[in-house]
């Protein structure tokens, strides 16, 4: 008879956590207190395992051990950049990798963690997109890039993470079974403010709605790329089941919310998204709901051989926005050195290890996970 699986203590909310650890304690006769201890370990001390919960007696440690786990991710690679970006790349319990990125700036410390390993989205300027879909990602696994990168930071003195952005791997608003845990458990659990977190989509509209609905102020960005339908689809497929229309009409929805921040990221390509023409529709389309506008220089990925829009050329954009009242900045391209762009370390390391060992990889895209609406 095989055992029942283990519940791992990182996917659980504050308030689940609580119920089944005083569920589990009074079992066994144990006094309440045991339930804060756990809980201390888990949001406080970041315990890595049940073993180093050492004001337990070991009697408790064993029996804890048998229902639940931390499931915590292995440190596959970590690189750190001439800039300061630190990239971990994490090998999860059945190998999956997956990739974290922390970014330093002068006041802040962000974290960009990923939802899913690889995504099903393919847009066409993305690394993690060539990649594919392998499978959705553990509202505990989301978690686990927060608390082993923390471990990380603080071991060095570099913390503390002060932002949270879901612009790692994947597509958040996809898996939104993990993804809104998980939201709930960065912010009642490890203390981080909701406008210190930024979910990332591409345009899920159901995702958006869900999000809108939500009591927390959780900031969103949305990847826009281009101001325009048919433009749009070349870049990003998901455009062609949630046309822009709807995607602006959901975002007017989660604005009017009331106090909730959106943002447009916008990567500019070279002669595929950067024309001036296509300034009045963007500034139109931010004013709407009144987003700030991010423009990234197109990050190069091994799949295509597009480049960044000209410098002089973003800054037109910046300034053409600003001339219609929308606010924006340039972002510069961190930790190009260490392969930074969302998906790129996975490719590469999958290369390598394809090279090395061809068995271990399996070529085929993963099952496109039921919930893609
Ligand atoms: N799936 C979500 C979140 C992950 S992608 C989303 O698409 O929003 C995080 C951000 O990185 C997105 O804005 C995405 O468009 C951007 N991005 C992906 N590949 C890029 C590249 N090669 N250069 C610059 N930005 C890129
Ligand atoms: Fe997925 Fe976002 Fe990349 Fe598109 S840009 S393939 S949604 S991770």
């Amino acid at each position: 008879m095989s055992a029942a699986p283990r519940q791992d203590l990182l996917s659980l909310t504050p308030d689940a956590l609580r119920a089944a650890l005083g569920e589990h304690f009074a079992r066994r006769g144990q006094p309440a207190y045991r339930v804060d201890q756990v809980i201390q370990w888990i949001y406080e001390r970041l315990a890595a395992s049940i073993d180093e919960m050492t004001d337990l007696p070991s009697s408790e440690r064993s029996a804890l051990g048998e229902g639940f786990e931390i499931a915590e991710p292995e440190e596959a690679r970590v690189e750190v950049s001439k800039d300061g970006t630190v990239k971990h790349l994490w090998k999860l319990a059945d190998g999956e990798l997956i990739e974290s990125v922390l970014i330093p700036t002068s006041k802040r410390l962000t974290l960009c963690i990923s939802s899913q390993a690889g995504c099903a989205m393919g847009c066409t300027f993305c690394a993690t997109g060539w990649g594919g879909f392998d499978r959705q990602l553990t509202a505990g696994e989301i978690v686990a890039q927060y608390r082993a990168s923390r471990r990380w930071v603080e071991a060095r003195d570099r913390g503390p993470i002060s932002n949270i952005v879901y612009m790692g791997m994947g597509e958040p608003l996809s898996n939104r079974k993990a993804v809104h845990p998980s939201l709930t458990i960065l912010n009642q659990g490890y203390g981080l403010g909701a406008r210190r977190i930024t979910v990332s989509t591409v345009g899920v509209v159901p995702g958006i709605l869900e999000l809108a609905q939500r009591p927390e102020q959780f900031r969103l960005a949305l990847s826009l790329h281009a101001p325009e339908s048919q433009l749009r689809q070349s870049l990003i497929p998901l455009e062609k089941r949630h046309p822009l229309p709807q995607v602006i009409d959901a975002l007017r929805r989660f604005d009017e919310a009331g106090g909730k921040r959106i943002t447009f990221e916008y990567t500019m390509i070279r002669g595929v998204n950067d024309d001036l023409s296509l300034l009045p529709a963007l500034a139109d389309l931010a004013n709407q709901v009144r987003a700030f506008v991010n423009l990234i220089p197109f990050n190069p990925i091994p799949y295509q051989d597009w480049t960044p829009s000209r410098p002089e050329r973003i800054e037109e954009f910046a300034r053409g926005l600003e001339a219609r009242g929308v606010a924006s900045a340039i972002r510069e391209t961190r930790g190009r050195d260490i392969d930074a762009a969302c998906g790129q370390l996975r490719a590469h390391t999958l290369v390598q290890i394809e090279r090395s060992a061809p068995d271990l990889v399996d070529p085929a895209p993963g099952p496109v996970p039921a919930d893609l609406s």
